[in-house]
C-alpha cells in the first residue's frame, strides 16, 4: 500500500478521498486554490500544499503545481477525484512519466474513452451494444451528412466527440437544420473542448439514463457493481441518482453488466469507471464511459457494501480485487439527492457564505459535504456544495427517509436546491419510478414559479 497519496482536488470529493486514505492508514496530502485555503479537509490534512489561484486554469488544472506538489511531499500516487484533470489522458500520462501512480485507469484507455467516437467503436467491438449512429465522426459534405441522418432517421442528436458535462450537443428534428446544427455543434465543440470533431446518434425519444459501475484490478479481474438510475436530469446533468433502477429485470441488468466486464477486460481496463447507458423499452444503448469515480458513487456503496474509492486505491497500488463477482451482493435501495448552491427553481448560482448549515441524520442517511457553518461557497468552481444519501430496504422506504432528511437539512445565507428535492420526493411519478430523462424538465415547465 501507498504511504502518502495526494489529492488532485477539492470540495466534497476532496473529502471523500481523505477520508479513505485515513482509513486505508495512508497520508493524504491536499492541494488547494487560495479560494479553498480555509476548507476544513485542508485543515484535517496531514500536508497541505497552495497550488494557486482561485481560478481552475491556474490551479487545480494547472499539471506542474500539481506535479511539483507531489514532488515536494514525497507522494507516490494522484487520486484525481472526479472533474478538473479526472480524465485527461494528459496529464495521466505526466503523472506517471514523473514516477508517480495515477489513481485510475491508463492514459491510453483514458485517451480512448475520452473520444466518444473511438468509445464507441471499441464497444461495438467488445460486444458491447450502441446507439445506432454515424459510424464515425461525422464528414464535411452537406450531402454525406443528410445522407446519414436520412438512414439513421430523425429526430437525430449531433454529439462533439470530445463533449462532457452535457455540454456539445444538438437535437435535429428536420433536414432543413441538419447542416446548421451539425455547423454550430462543430464551432462549440472546437471552442469548448478543442476538438472539432462531431458524431451522429440517432435521439432515443423517452429513454432512461441508467449506468453499470465496474471495478478492474492490474491483474485482468474485473467485477460489475449493479446498476445506477440517473434518469432525473437538467440540462443533460444529473439532479437525482438511485439504485438500483426501478422495474428493470434483474436479467437484463446482469446481462449488460457482463458485456461490461467482458469490455473491461478485452480493452485491459484498470480502477472504477462507468458505463452509461440510454435504456428504452427493454434495451440498452451506449453512450459513454466515465473513467473516474463518479459523484453518484455512494449509491452504489451502500447496496454493495463496497468501497469504491478504498478500492480504487488498492487497486491502484497492485492489490487484486478482494471479492468476485459472485460476492456481490445488492441489497436495498439507495437515493442520492445533489445539493447545490443554486435557486432551487431558476438555478441560478448561489455562492456566498453560509451562515446556518445543519445536516440530518439517523438511520440509513449518509451526507458527503465539505460545508460547515460560516462556509464561504466561492463562485469559481461547480455549485454542488455536499450530497445526501440514503438507504432503505425498499425503495419506498428510502423515499421516506430522503422527505425527512431533507426536512432536517438547514441551509442558510446562501440558497440551495433543497425546496426542489422535497418537492420531487412527494411527486407522484418519482414516487412510482422509472421516470426517463425528460421528466423532471417537463415537471419543471408544469410547475413555473
Ligand atoms: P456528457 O458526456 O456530456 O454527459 P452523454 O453522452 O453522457 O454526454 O449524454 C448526456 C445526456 O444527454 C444523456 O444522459 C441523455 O440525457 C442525453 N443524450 C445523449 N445522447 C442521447 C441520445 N442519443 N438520445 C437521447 N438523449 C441523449
Amino acid at each position: 500500500m501507498f504511504k502518502k497519496i495526494l489529492v488532485a482536488n477539492r470540495g466534497e470529493i476532496a473529502l471523500r478521498i481523505q477520508r479513505a486514505c485515513k482509513e486505508l492508514g495512508v497520508k493524504a496530502v491536499m492541494v488547494y486554490s487560495e479560494a479553498d485555503r480555509d476548507a476544513k479537509y485542508v485543515r484535517l490534512a496531514d500536508e497541505a500544499v497552495c497550488i494557486g489561484p482561485a481560478a481552475s486554469a491556474q490551479s487545480y488544472l494547472n499539471m506542474p503545481a500539481i506535479i511539483a506538489a507531489a514532488e515536494v511531499t514525497d507522494a507516490e500516487a494522484i487520486h484525481p477525484g472526479y472533474g478538473f484533470l479526472s480524465e485527461n489522458a494528459g496529464f495521466a500520462e505526466r503523472v506517471e512519466q514523473s514516477g508517480f501512480q495515477f489513481i485510475g485507469p491508463t492514459p491510453e484507455s483514458i485517451r480512448i474513452m475520452g473520444d466518444k467516437v473511438a468509445a464507441k467503436q471499441a464497444m461495438i467491438k467488445a460486444g458491447v451494444p450502441c446507439v445506432p449512429g454515424s459510424d464515425g465522426q461525422l464528414p464535411d459534405d452537406p450531402a454525406a451528412i443528410r445522407r446519414i441522418a436520412k438512414a439513421i432517421g430523425y429526430p437525430v442528436i449531433i454529439k462533439a466527440a470530445g463533449g462532457g458535462g452535457g455540454r456539445g450537443m444538438r437535437v435535429v428534428h428536420t433536414e432543413a437544420a441538419l447542416v446548421g446544427a451539425v455547423q454550430m455543434t462543430r464551432g462549440e465543440a472546437q471552442a469548448a473542448f478543442n476538438n472539432p470533431a462531431v458524431y451522429m446518434e440517432k435521439f432515443l425519444l423517452n429513454p432512461r439514463h441508467i449506468e453499470i459501475q465496474i471495478l478492474a484490478d492490474k491483474h485482468r479481474n474485473a467485477v460489475y457493481l449493479g446498476e445506477r438510475d440517473c434518469s432525473m436530469q437538467r440540462r443533460h446533468q444529473k439532479v437525482i441518482e438511485e439504485a438500483p433502477a426501478p422495474g428493470i429485470a434483474r436479467r437484463l441488468i446482469e446481462r449488460i453488466g457482463e458485456r461490461c466486464v467482458a469490455a473491461c477486460k478485452k480493452i485491459g481496463y484498470r480502477g472504477a469507471g462507468t458505463f452509461e447507458f440510454l435504456y428504452e423499452n427493454g434495451e440498452f444503448y451506449f453512450i459513454e464511459m466515465n473513467t473516474r469515480v463518479q459523484v453518484e458513487h455512494p449509491v452504489t456503496e451502500w447496496i454493495t457494501g463496497v468501497d469504491i474509492v478504498r478500492t480504487q486505491i488498492m487497486v491502484a497500488a497492485g492489490e487484486k480485487l478482494p471479492f468476485t463477482q459472485r460476492q456481490i451482493q445488492l441489497k436495498g435501495h439507495a437515493i442520492e439527492c445533489r445539493v447545490n448552491a443554486e435557486d432551487p427553481f431558476k438555478f441560478t448560482p448561489s455562492p456566498g457564505r453560509i451562515t446556518t448549515w445543519h445536516v440530518p441524520g439517523g438511520p440509513g442517511v449518509r451526507v458527503d459535504s465539505h460545508v460547515y457553518n460560516n462556509y464561504f461557497v466561492p463562485p469559481n468552481y461547480d455549485s454542488m456544495i455536499g450530497k445526501i444519501i440514503v438507504y432503505g430496504d425498499t425503495r419506498e422506504q428510502a423515499i421516506a427517509r430522503m422527505r425527512t432528511a431533507l426536512d432536517e437539512t438547514v441551509v442558510e445565507g446562501i440558497s440551495s436546491n433543497i425546496a426542489l428535492h422535497r418537492e420531487l420526493m412527494v411527486d407522484a411519478k418519482f414516487v412510482a419510478g422509472g421516470t426517463n430523462i425528460h421528466y423532471l424538465e417537463k415537471w419543471l415547465s408544469e410547475h413555473p414559479r
